[in-house]
Order: structure tokens, then C-alpha cells, then sequence
């Protein structure tokens, strides 16, 4: 911690105020897998069931972040490294409003996800949105994979940068078998298990 820094965490109003206001508890749900594998399609149909319940939620979307707060960054291990820790801390500010926070990053590395966990902590939730490379090829929703295909861009996750499979997660969505809806609706019961009192 720098000398000169003094966090004090709790002189604002306290989460649980924040948490009785809006009726709900505040949770991160890190979705990860490789791009055009549904995560924001996914993330969009959450937000949209909960926000009919009345429950506040908020996106961190990786290529929104991209446009902002993480322009700085690149596609190298460090800069995706520090592009989760960014989007990490942030989460972490937003959980502790109550909010229920979905990340979409692609998040490619074990060390990445741990590295989320560990800043974020008990609130953090893994969400894998899988799709193997050739669907999400042939799904191409921001025709990245056709340029891929002609060079035209570097480090891309799946192909010459790489993508690791959890090990374990709290929620696995093979999007290649479930619906939008199906997965949307998986992804509600876990936030409901952790949230209900
Ligand atoms: P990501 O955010 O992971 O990069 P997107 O959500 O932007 O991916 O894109 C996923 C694409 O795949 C969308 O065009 C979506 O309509 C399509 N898609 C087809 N089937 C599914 C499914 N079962 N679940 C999620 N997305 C699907």
C-alpha cells in the first residue's frame, strides 16, 4: 500500500443499506470463453429477465471496456492480464453496491480467472459460455473469424493465443446445446441461490 494512501472503506454508506434499498444482494457472475461462444448474447437475456423482477444489474462487457477504461490496452498476456484485473476491481465496486454484476471477458487463462477470484473474492462466480472455435467461426458475429482467417488479426484467443478449459467452474453453458433462454435461465437460478436470503 503507498505511504501516502489511507483507505477507509467504510465511511461511506454501508453495503447492506445499499443491499436493503434495492431489495437484493449484490454478486459477480464472470463470464468467460472464446469470442462469439454467447457471452453477451447470454449476459443481454439476464439483464433483461432481471430488470422485468425489478433487479438492478450491470454489464461489464469486455469490448465496451475496451473502448474506455481498458483502451490502453492490447491482446498480450500482460495486457489481458491486467485488462481482467481492471474489470475485476471494478466488479468488485459495483457488487459492493448490491449490484448484480455480470462480466463478459473472454478471459482466456487459469491464471486470469484466478486472478479475478482473488481480487473479487466470495462474491466472485465462474461461468464458462463454451463453444468450440469452429461454431464460434461459423457464428462470426463481429466477423472477427473471417479476418482472422485472412491475418488480419493478431493474438487472437483459439487461435496463435490461447484458450485454457477450466479445470472446474460453478456453471458450465454449452452453447452449442442449450438455448439463449436455457442458458439465461441457468444463469438466474445460480445468481437466485447465492442471493436469496
Ligand atoms: P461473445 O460475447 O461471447 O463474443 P456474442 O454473444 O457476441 O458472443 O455472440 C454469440 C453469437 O452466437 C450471437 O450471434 C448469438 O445469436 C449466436 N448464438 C447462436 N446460438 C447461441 C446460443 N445457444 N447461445 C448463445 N449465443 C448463440
Amino acid at each position: 500500500m503507498k505511504e501516502n494512501i489511507h483507505p477507509d472503506f467504510e465511511r461511506f454508506v454501508s453495503r447492506q443499506s445499499k443491499e436493503e434499498l434495492l431489495g437484493q444482494k449484490g454478486v459477480v457472475l464472470w463470464m468467460y470463453g472464446l469470442s462469439g461462444s454467447g457471452k453477451s448474447t447470454i449476459a443481454t437475456q439476464v439483464e433483461k429477465s432481471l430488470r422485468a423482477q425489478n433487479r438492478l444489474t450491470v454489464v461489464l462487457d469486455g469490448d465496451n471496456l475496451r473502448s474506455g477504461l481498458n483502451s490502453d490496452l492490447g491482446f498480450t498476456d500482460e495486457d489481458r492480464n491486467e485488462n481482467v484485473r481492471r474489470t475485476a476491481e471494478v466488479a468488485k465496486i459495483f457488487a459492493n453496491q448490491g449490484l448484480i454484476t455480470i462480466v463478459s471477458v473472454i478471459t482466456p487463462l487459469r491464471r486470469f480467472r484466478d486472478l479475478a477470484r482473488n481480487v473479487i473474492g466470495a462474491d466472485f462466480r465462474e461461468v464458462y459460455v463454451h463453444a468450440n472455435f469452429e461454431t464460434c467461426a461459423q457464428r462470426d458475429p463481429k466477423g472477427l473469424y473471417q479476418k482472422v482467417a485472412s491475418g488480419k488479426v493478431a493474438s487472437f484467443t483459439g487461435k496463435d493465443s490461447g484458450f485454457e478449459q477450466p479445470e472446474s467452474c460453478d456453471l458450465f453453458l454449452d452453447t452449442e446445446q442449450q438455448s439463449v433462454d436455457d442458458s439465461a435461465q441457468a444463469v438466474i437460478q445460480l445468481i437466485d441461490a447465492i442471493t436469496q436470503d
